[in-house]
């Protein structure tokens, strides 16, 4: 399928970007709370994050375990074309500040397959096909996710071969969108060269690729934030890439005692710290390989940013 249609993503302020511009309404609004998981208002708390999302066929991520997060209306992400008010709450995507939109379709996977390694970004597929990049510190678990993502326990061994490291892989799915696995980042044991290479090696892909729909940027949530993903997270937001933070491991949960925090508190200090590089809060998602936790809610999100993508 031949797509014509880029987003014009880089050619506008950040306050007016498609993805950004129903947000602004919030900064006006009085400020209440919403729980991701169980919307709390009593005239619909039959409303939950999981039991209303359209396209959601696996609810295995469904966990009474996890905690419920509070959000308040203006740290939401309400995705392009979607209004929400102060009196109707709206619907969230479960451990996230994620809205859900009337895009939220066909967001399972049912095929994939490894498509290419490219050196550079003119070397990637142009089949104008929308992409969403995986990119994070070596060892965040963006393998895992990509293959917790695909349903498939080896596809993303593929990126990993000698040689493919340092590549953008692409993976087509459902032969109508690409998963991108990028290079991961911040070798401790690299030599210097290496570990600031994702500067040289992908700037130009997030800066270049037109069908570049959100970069997911992968942040190890059972850890403080380190400054490498802050520095990342930074620099996509000053130049206006759309970014969606991937907080992973939230399955871990390290002992108090130990001066540990838990992943919800380390993914409420990494808002704080990169709120300044942001005009509006960035969409996040809380995921775990082990538990399955946020996959089907990341696939939900891509779904409603593609279908959105492909209309405009
Ligand atoms: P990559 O280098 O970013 O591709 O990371 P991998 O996917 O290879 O994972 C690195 C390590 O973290 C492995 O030991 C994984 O088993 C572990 N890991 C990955 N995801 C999770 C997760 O969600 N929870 C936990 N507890 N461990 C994980």
């Amino acid at each position: 399928m031949l797509i014509t249609h880029y987003l014009p993503r880089l050619s506008i302020p950040i306050c007016q970007s498609p993805f950004f511009h129903t947000q602004i309404f919030f900064f006006t609004k009085p400020k209440f709370s919403v729980s991701s998981t169980l919307i709390s208002p009593p005239k619909i708390s039959h409303f939950s994050s999981t039991s209303t999302i359209p396209s959601l066929t696996h609810q295995e991520t469904t966990n009474s375990e996890e905690p419920h997060l509070q959000i308040s209306l203006e740290k939401l992400f309400v995705p392009p074309d979607t209004e929400i008010s102060a009196t109707d709450v709206p619907r969230i995507l479960k451990g996230s500040n994620i809205v859900v939109s009337k895009y939220a379709r066909d967001a399972q996977i049912s095929q994939a397959e490894f498509i290419k390694s490219s050196v550079d970004t003119e070397s990637c597929p142009s089949d104008g096909a929308p992409e969403f990049a995986l990119v994070g510190r070596s060892n965040v678990g963006k393998s895992s996710l990509l293959n917790s993502l695909v349903r498939r326990k080896k596809l993303a061994l593929t990126s990993k071969k000698p040689g493919k490291t340092q590549c953008i892989n692409h993976f087509r799915i459902n032969d109508s969108w690409y998963l991108v696995d990028l290079p991961g980042f911040g070798y401790a044991s690299a030599p210097k060269e290496l570990r600031t290479d994702w500067a040289k090696f992908t700037k130009d892909y997030f800066l270049n690729r037109s069908t570049l729909v959100s970069v997911f940027l992968l942040i190890d949530a059972s850890i403080p934030a380190k400054k490498i993903d802050l520095e990342y997270a930074s620099w996509l937001g000053q130049n206006q890439i759309p970014m969606t933070l991937v907080f992973t491991k939230c399955d871990k949960r390290k002992k108090k005692k130990n001066g540990g925090k838990p992943p919800e508190e380390n993914v409420q200090d990494f808002q704080e710290l990169i709120q300044e590089f942001f005009q509006a809060a960035p969409p996040w998602i809380m995921t775990s390989s082990v538990t399955n936790q946020g996959r089907d809610e990341i696939l939900l999100h891509m779904a409603q940013l593609r279908n959105y993508w492909l209309k405009h």
